[in-house]
């Protein structure tokens, strides 16, 4: 995701706190467990063009989920910032019924490799993707456990980001010339564009590690 503005570890470091803080918030004020949705957005720039456009695919996908499942989505905030998109759904449903549904979208949606669905539970804890029966994610480039790629530095930025850009060019397009909601492998496309509430812009914090 090729972009200008870099960010400093600090920063990440200082928004995922932020977002902490307004996950429990949300929590507080609407009573439902929620998805929070950052991206899979290695390197020190995060926010860019292709990193939106990937962000409002995956706005879109959950959006289908939401309306297919009649989850109802009782508040909708999505920001953008230098520390990369992300997005925050309170939803009227278990987070267990959530976490098995985004994870599967994560694994079968021909972007969701690059998105970060996190459930969280009304105690503000996350759901893993074990606890669903699901096997962790792999690493972009290889075989193994992709925490594991990450924590070790297996692989040099450049060619993670490569092989980023190289799902956002391939599958970005494909998802711009579908006007109808994306259909899913065993997700059925239905109408979404009535699930949210109001579409908070915002330019305050958002963010994602990197290794
Ligand atoms: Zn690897």
């Amino acid at each position: 995701m090729s972009g200008t503005a870099e960010v400093t570890l600090e920063q990440v470091l200082h928004n995922r706190e932020r977002r902490v803080l307004r996950q429990r918030a949300t929590i507080k004020a609407f009573g439902c467990p929620l998805l929070s949705i950052t991206l899979v957005n290695p390197g020190p720039v995060k926010d860019s063009a292709s990193a939106r456009e990937v962000m409002a695919c995956a706005l879109q996908a959950v959006g289908c989920l939401m309306a297919e499942q009649r989850w109802p989505v009782v508040h909708r905030e999505v920001h953008f910032s230098s520390t990369g998109p992300e997005a925050l759904f309170a939803v009227d449903a278990s987070p267990n019924a959530l976490k098995i549904a985004t994870t599967r979208l994560e694994d079968v949606h021909p972007l969701g490799r690059l998105w970060d669905i996190d459930v969280i539970d009304m105690l503000g804890v996350a759901c893993s993707r074990s606890t669903v029966g699901r096997p962790p994610r792999r690493c972009l480039l290889c075989d193994d456990v992709a925490h594991v790629c990450v924590r070790s530095r297996a692989h040099p930025l450049k060619r993670i980001l490569q092989a980023v850009e190289e799902i956002v060019d391939a599958e970005v397009p494909m998802m711009e010339l579908v006007k109808e909601p994306v259909a899913v492998v065993g997700l059925e496309a239905s109408v979404s564009t009535e699930v949210a509430a109001p579409f908070a812009h915002d330019a305050s914090v958002a963010g994602e590690s990197w290794p």
